[in-house]
């Protein structure tokens, strides 16, 4: 089955990038649950969070992170960063993605 977000790294799914770098890229989610809401994905296909191994993965996201925290004006107001993992965690899409999300209050327990 054809992968939406593997579609994006290789541009033949439409998204407007506002991060890339060797190994992650960044845009901006469909359906967006807050004034900033972007995706932030390692280029390689990893399923979920349990499949994730490479360290280098991880790092590279974060450096991506701390990026597009400062150039999307979300820092130091705070933003937050979430990954559903699996059915009862929400994962609709299974290419490993971290939710940016900022612009607005959280709300804590999340739904
Ligand atoms: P999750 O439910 O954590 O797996 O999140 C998947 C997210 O991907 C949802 O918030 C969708 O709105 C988003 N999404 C699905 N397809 C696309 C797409 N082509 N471009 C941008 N965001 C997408
Ligand atoms: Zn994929």
């Amino acid at each position: 089955m054809a992968c939406v977000f593997c579609g994006i790294v290789e541009g033949n799914v439409p998204a407007t990038k506002v991060y890339e770098d060797d190994q992650v890229v960044a845009f901006p989610d469909l359906n967006p649950q807050a004034p900033t809401h972007v995706l932030v994905i390692p280029k390689r296909h990893i399923s979920s969070l349990m499949g994730l191994e490479a360290e280098q993965d991880l790092l590279a996201v974060h450096r991506a992170v701390r990026n597009l925290a400062e150039s999307l004006g979300l820092w130091p107001d705070g933003f937050r960063l979430v990954i559903n993992s699996g059915p009862q965690g929400g994962q609709t899409v299974h290419h490993l993605h971290f939710h940016l999300l900022g612009g607005r209050f959280m709300k804590w327990p999340p739904g």
